[in-house]
Parts: C-alpha cells; sequence; structure tokens
C-alpha cells in the first residue's frame, strides 16, 4: 500500500518537474528572466498544487535558470506542502500577516529585466509587483506555458476521455428530465445533480435553451415553461475531481419540431461531421472552422452561426486553441478542443451540437459518444 503510494508520487513528481523545466527553457528563448504564478489553473499544471486565488500572495517564483521557489502565506504552509509541491523539493518561501510578500518575491529576483506573469493574476497584483520591481518590464506567461498546456500528454488524454464519459452518461438521462410543463431552471437543477453524481467535483455551467431561448448561444437556464414542439439546446459540462473539464451540447425536442426546423438541424449535423473528419495534424485551426461553416454557408445558413467553431479544455473549459477563422495555427496529435457549430435564429429556435475531440496521428478522437441526431422527446 505504501509503496503503491510513492510510486504514483514519484510519476507525478517527474511530470511537474518536466513542466517547470519547459517553462523555463520556453523563457530563456524569449527572453524572459522570470514566471511569477499565481493560483490557477496554470499553477496546477505545473507543480498539481490546487490553491484557491485569494487576496494573500501565494507565488511560485520560477527563474528562467536556477530553482523554482514558492512564496506561500504562513496559514497555507500545510495545505501547499500536502500538494505535490511537498515531494517536488521546491523551496517554500513563508510569509507571516505583517510580512509585505511583494517584497519577498522582488527580493528574489535582484536585476531581473523581463517578468513574465500568469494570465489570470490579479490587477492588484501586477500592479504591486510594478511598483516593487519598477525596472523590470512585465509580459504575460501564456506564451510560455500555453504552447504546453495546448499539447496533452497520454495521461492528460485519458483524464478528458472521463470527463467525456462522465458528462455522457448525463446526457443519457436528459430526455427523461425533458418534459412539457416544467421550466428549464427545474430541468437544470436535476441535470447539475447528475453531473456531481457522475463523477465531476464541480458544475461548471447547465445550458437549457427551450423555443426561442436557443437562439443565445450562452443562454443559462430561465423560468420559461417548456412547451410541446420546442427545440431544447442542453449543453453542460463540470470538472472531475483531477481538474480536467467536460462539455459537451446535444439538441433535444418536446415532442415533433417544426419541420423546417428538423431540415436545418441535418444540415448541422453534416457540418459538425464536415469539421471533425477535417481534423488531422498539420491541418490549421481556421481550417477546421472553415470545413463546417461552409457547409451550413452551402444551404442557406452561414449568417445564424454566430460564433466560432471551437475552443481548446483542459484544466480550463476555454483554453487555447480557438477554432476560430484568422487563427493559422497547425493541429498537432494531443491538442484537444471542441467541435460546437450552431444555427441561432432570433425569436424562434437555436440549435447546437458539441463534441470535445483530440487530433491523433491520422485523424481525430472523439471523446463523447452520445447519438448527435435531434433526441425527440415523445409526449403523450
Ligand atoms: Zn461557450
Ligand atoms: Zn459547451
Ligand atoms: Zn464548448
Amino acid at each position: 500500500m505504501a509503496y503503491g503510494v510513492m510510486v504514483s508520487l514519484h510519476v507525478d513528481e517527474s511530470i511537474y518537474r518536466a513542466r517547470l523545466q519547459a517553462v523555463q527553457q520556453a523563457a530563456r528563448s524569449a527572453g524572459i528572466d522570470a514566471v511569477l504564478v499565481t493560483p490557477g489553473p496554470d499553477l496546477r499544471y505545473l507543480t498539481g498544487y490546487e490553491a484557491v486565488p485569494l487576496e494573500r500572495l501565494t507565488c511560485l517564483v520560477l527563474p528562467s535558470s536556477g530553482d523554482p521557489v514558492m512564496v506561500v502565506p504562513n496559514l497555507e504552509v500545510l495545505a501547499a506542502t500536502a500538494s505535490p509541491i511537498g515531494s517536488l523539493g521546491l523551496g517554500l518561501h513563508s510569509w507571516g500577516e505583517t510580512d509585505d510578500p511583494v517584497r519577498l518575491v522582488a527580493g528574489l529576483l535582484p536585476g531581473a529585466a523581463t517578468i513574465a506573469l500568469d494570465d489570470h493574476m490579479w490587477a492588484e497584483k501586477v500592479l504591486r509587483l510594478r511598483a516593487a520591481m519598477p525596472d523590470a518590464h512585465q509580459v504575460t506567461a501564456g506564451p510560455v506555458i500555453h504552447p504546453l498546456r495546448m499539447r496533452k500528454d497520454a495521461a492528460e488524454i485519458a483524464a478528458l476521455r472521463k470527463a467525456g464519459a462522465a458528462i455522457d452518461a448525463v446526457h443519457a438521462e436528459v430526455t427523461g428530465l425533458l418534459r412539457p410543463g416544467r421550466t428549464e431552471r427545474e430541468v437544470g437543477r436535476d441535470i447539475a445533480e447528475r453531473i456531481l453524481a457522475a463523477g465531476h467535483v464541480s458544475v461548471n455551467f447547465v445550458i437549457v435553451a427551450s423555443g426561442p431561448n436557443g437562439a443565445s448561444p450562452h443562454h443559462e437556464v430561465s423560468d420559461r415553461v417548456i412547451e410541446i414542439g420546442d427545440p431544447v439546446v442542453v449543453d453542460i459540462g463540470g470538472s472531475m475531481p483531477d481538474g480536467y473539464c467536460s462539455d459537451s451540447t446535444r439538441t433535444y425536442a418536446v415532442g415533433e419540431p417544426p419541420a423546417a426546423y428538423r431540415e436545418w438541424f441535418e444540415v448541422l449535423e453534416r457540418a459538425q461531421r464536415a469539421s471533425c473528419d477535417a481534423i488531422a495534424p498539420g491541418v490549421t485551426c481556421e481550417a477546421i472552422d472553415e470545413a463546417g461553416r461552409s457547409v451550413l454557408r452551402d444551404a442557406g445558413l452561414g449568417d445564424l452561426f454566430i460564433h466560432r467553431t471551437g475552443h481548446g479544455i483542459g484544466l480550463e473549459t476555454h483554453e487555447e486553441p480557438y477554432i476560430v477563422s484568422g487563427n493559422a495555427l497547425r493541429l498537432e496529435p494531443g491538442m484537444a478542443f471542441s467541435v460546437e457549430p450552431g444555427f441561432y435564429e432570433t425569436g424562434r429556435y437555436g440549435a447546437r451540437i458539441e463534441d470535445i475531440v483530440i487530433c491523433t496521428d491520422d485523424g481525430f478522437e472523439s471523446v463523447n459518444s452520445r447519438p448527435r441526431g435531434l433526441a425527440v422527446v415523445e409526449v403523450a
């Protein structure tokens, strides 16, 4: 038993050590002297430490050469050392309630000319760091961290598969929850419960968009009562215990929807399939967007597809790469992202089909496998 625990810690450590070294290498190539990372997905990715962003400064100080150091408030030391940080052997600099942690960080980086700050760092901390290091040029750390996060390793792909299976299990129950006379909010509450029951530790979003609400891509839930004939867009996701996220959309209809809607939905299915079939290493993100968009455009629905085709996913629901016109980034095996075309007709209805896919050596793998066609709920 103890032996097993030691082995798993050893594996974790080597992953984090390699990630820290890769960021240091990228920082050196970019002419960055140090990377500062406060609690959030970047810190979790680099160290395994899942810390909550708070007013007290917790910060990974990663010089481009030399040993990384964690600056941690005294009262968070136990939590930090219980995380993989404890076994990584990072130097821990703790600070007391009356100390100035920003000056502590500045003191660790004498003469640093360019420092990179994680993309989600609070403005208040950014500005205090600027005041403490007036000669250092501040840049965002995204360019040296996100290229790594975007390319998922085997363990991350396995984590996304698990998350995908968990959200599929929730979609499998949705037809049983949709009934005329229920409100979107009631259905949404039942779905949220099932997202947790399926193994997620948090519900990140629940969209139940019935009838005309379906025309708003980010509608959440409302007190609208579901009526016979309504299409219902259900887009749901959560985070698993390891931090990896799920995100999947299926569109349902409560009773028979309008005939024109069915026709459009068949076009949408072809569009979603066309984007997926275009996935291969070397293909640009914008080409994946165009593959599906052109199917909708050819059917006269181009103006109704009002958002990008997709977003990367991992420790965050929305991260790089973005599948959007203008993004010439070329796909590589291990990149994970959503393919989620839709159509949105204001005042009437909307539709979306969304899978999380992973670029493989010769195509794609979908982590979601629920049927993609319109799921019609029988009404008596
Ligand atoms: Zn979205
Ligand atoms: Zn979604
Ligand atoms: Zn999505």
